[in-house]
């Protein structure tokens, strides 16, 4: 078996034990007998809510932090390099945002120190005599001293040698991991063990005097004969180094804490740090000899593998909710980045919060399961907040702080694979699970909508649009999708017509669709105001114009010359166009004859409805009329069949002030009809003035 295999062998073998608490023979397994808690997740709820709860007595306390250690003999003064000691100056200053951060490089160091010693033992072959006390349990604890001032971290790791103490924690920028991992890489091992280690800048260790006085490091490394050592040093010019006696085999960290930073004495407090970013780490965290990590990064399980309560389980947690996902989307892939996601849509409807665009991502961002960003802004797009999860990427380029580099191009690029990964997903539930999808969109397409108005790429708008849903004009009691539209009106129909009405009553019965109707061509009709911004928004899909009913009557010019039985002739439509013309001058735009309608006496047209729609409701209360009209340039267009048209034509000679009075009602109506009138009890006065005037002779 190569040495690329052995690793892989044991990385699964790993994982595995860790989800299934196996105990066969593995060397691995006796580190993981003394770790019961970690093997099961199914439990890990109640387990956790029960540390929460400031602890059952019936819990055993499990602890190996015991203050044994004595120093001996003299101890050697080094000075730091003076660029170390640069560094290690705006590493304790500046570096980080929150000073909180420094119990997560901790905790990352140690767990590092565990793999490290995994792979060691595992890979050690004859080597294996070379190392002492192999079959230890392999550990992290914690301990809080509120009296004492003092945070302690230790770990059953690898340990240190004196060599490795100078060099690694002597010079500040040497990762001791990345050292590491590159010498795993040059023994041509494969990478598959590294994504566990964490390290790669050598600071985080220093993080560590943002809150210490003093800083003193315990080690003992396994290689036989290493000695106890201790390390010592306040951040300042120089360290220490001793030897120490009773010192166990691994690492222990005891921080002294400035007095302003007591709080990470606290045991609540710490805890509180500890699940916010190291919950997941591949090893038991012992807070005061009670577990403190306990939730599996069941984002790194095989898919298949993890069950459905589990799912619920760790959805509840990182959502911070109470529902359970309706869809969960778990993947990973290596191409073209490394991502493992583990994304949920939720089962409840969307909060008000998640309502408004100021809310949060749902998603998180790790990297070898150490919270990076808990919110992160860019890795999914805006329209997209109710989804929640995980995305654990090691491509992720972090800065010295591990915080996040926001708009780096690969943030962007991860976005547009997750995003363009969901709308796969989606389109796939609704067609492999229609009902549940029909659920999901009524209560959340209006985010789909939201996206198709946002995005600035139209791939992306059309993606998007597949997931659309509207009823048409010959599928009354189902909604059918683009995709369906263009498959049933075939090829030769370049455009797909839509359009926006209160009803399907209403719509039926609009002028617009009347055309179309007569020609026999589907249409959507869409109910939601938003609808025609969303769809306009659109513009195209599939190769195919998508376009409103209105605006194609606005683009169609009737033939004058040829209008047909019962209409008014071509001399008599040259008298009232232009007398209809001027009694509404100030209002339209122009006027037009259509051929298009059929029951309706005349229509209202502008360049796009939608919009104009949108802008009466949302801003034409704030302007003059006048101005309104000359925004919206409303086209007027009449049916020169229609009997009302056809005596305005008589009335204009023979009753001019009647014809005026209608002119205007049927304008006033028009824009109603059109959903453009900003308060349909403007039509009253003029009708009123124009039943009493048609009422006077009687
Ligand atoms: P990084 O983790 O990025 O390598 P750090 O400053 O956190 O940088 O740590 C520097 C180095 O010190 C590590 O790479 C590792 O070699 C060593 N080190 C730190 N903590 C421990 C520990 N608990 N056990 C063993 N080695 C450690
Ligand atoms: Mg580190």
């Amino acid at each position: 078996m190569s040495l690329a295999n052995r690793i892989l062998t044991c990385a699964i073998r790993t994982n595995y034990i860790r989800n299934h608490g196996s105990r066969s023979a593995c060397y691995i397994h006796k580190s993981f007998q003394h770790a019961p808690s970690i093997s099961l997740y199914r439990d890990s709820r109640f387990n956790f809510a029960r540390n929460l709860s400031s602890q059952s007595s019936d819990e055993k306390i499990h602890t190996i932090i015991r203050e044994t250690e004595k120093p001996v003999g003299s101890s050697n003064k080094h000075e730091f390099q003076a660029e170390t000691r640069m560094l290690l100056d705006i590493v304790a200053r500046s570096l980080y945002s929150e000073n909180e951060v420094f119990v997560r490089e901790l905790i990352s160091n140690a767990s590092d120190a565990l793999e490290k010693f995994r792979y060691t033992i595992h890979t050690a072959g004859e080597n294996e005599k070379n190392y002492e006390n192999q079959d230890r349990a392999l550990e992290i604890h914690i301990g809080t001293d509120k009296q004492g001032m003092q945070l302690i971290i230790q770990d059953t790791g690898i340990g240190m040698t004196e060599e490795e103490l100078i060099n690694n924690l002597g010079t500040i920028a040497r990762s001791g991991s990345k050292h590491f991992l590159e010498q795993i890489k040059e023994k041509g091992a494969a990478v598959q063990n590294s994504s566990n280690i964490i390290g790669q800048f050598g600071v985080g260790f220093y993080s560590a005097f943002m809150v210490a006085d003093r800083v003193d490091v315990y080690t003992k490394s396994s290689k036989v004969g290493s000695p106890g050592l201790r390390w010592s040093s306040d951040g300042s010019g120089s360290y220490e180094i001793q030897e120490a006696e009773n010192v166990a085999y691994g690492t222990k960290i005891v921080i002294h804490l400035k007095p302003e930073c007591r709080e990470y004495a606290d045991e609540d407090r710490i805890r509180a740090v500890i699940k916010k970013y190291s919950n997941f780490v591949g090893s038991s965290i012992y807070l005061n000899g009670k577990q403190a990590n306990v939730i599996q990064p069941v984002w790194l399980m095989e898919p298949k593998d993890v069950t459905l309560e589990q799912h619920t389980e760790f959805y509840r947690f990182i959502g911070n909710t109470f529902d359970a996902p309706r869809f969960v989307l778990h993947y990973k892939t290596d191409v073209p980045l490394s991502i493992r996601a583990l994304l949920y849509f939720p089962e409840g409807k969307p909060g008000l919060f998640e309502m408004s665009r100021d809310a949060d991502i749902g998603v998180a961002l790790y990297t070898r399961k150490i919270l990076i960003q808990s919110k992160t802004a860019n890795l999914l797009p805006k329209w997209l907040r109710f989804v929640k999860g995980v995305v654990d990427s090691e491509d992720i380029p972090l800065n010295l702080s591990r915080e996040l580099l926001q708009n780096s191009g690969l943030i962007k690029k991860l976005s547009t694979v997750l995003t363009s990964r969901v709308l796969r997903y989606l389109q796939d539930r609704a067609v492999k699970q229609p009902a549940d999808y029909e659920a999901f969109y009524k209560e959340y397409g209006l985010f789909l909508k939201e996206g198709i108005v946002t995005t600035q790429d139209q791939t992306e708008r059309e993606e998007i649009a597949k997931l659309l849903r509207y009823e048409s004009s010959k599928s009354p009691d189902t909604k059918i999708s683009l995709s369906e539209y263009c498959s049933r009106v075939g090829l030769e129909q370049k455009v797909i017509y839509y359009l926006c009405a209160p009803s399907r009553v209403l719509a039926e019965s609009s002028p617009y669709y009347e055309a179309l109707k007569k020609k026999d061509v589907e249409v959507l009709f869409c109910y939601e105001p938003h609808d025609e911004i969303v769809l306009m928004q659109l513009g195209m899909f599939n190769g195919k114009n998508v376009t409103s009913a209105e605006k194609e009557m606005r683009q169609d010019n009737a033939d004058v010359s040829d209008l047909g039985e019962g209409s008014l002739r071509k001399s008599e439509i040259d008298e009232i166009v232009p007398w209809i013309k001027e009694k509404l001058s100030g209002k339209v735009s122009d006027v037009k004859i259509t051929n298009r309608l059929d029951s309706h006496p005349c229509v209202i047209t502008v360049d796009e409805m939608g919009a104009a729609r949108h802008f009466i409701r949302t801003q034409s209360h704030q302007m003059p009329e006048a101005n309104r009209y000359a925004l919206l340039q409303p086209q007027f267009e009449i049916n020169p069949r229609h009997t009302i048209i056809k005596k305005l034509h008589k009335l204009k000679t023979s009753d001019p002030e009647l014809g005026e009075l209608l002119t205007r009602q049927l304008f006033v109506n028009a824009m109603v009809a059109a959903g453009l009138a900003e308060d349909p009890r403007t039509l009253l006065n003029n009708m009123n003035e124009l039943l009493s005037k048609a009422l006077e002779k009687h």
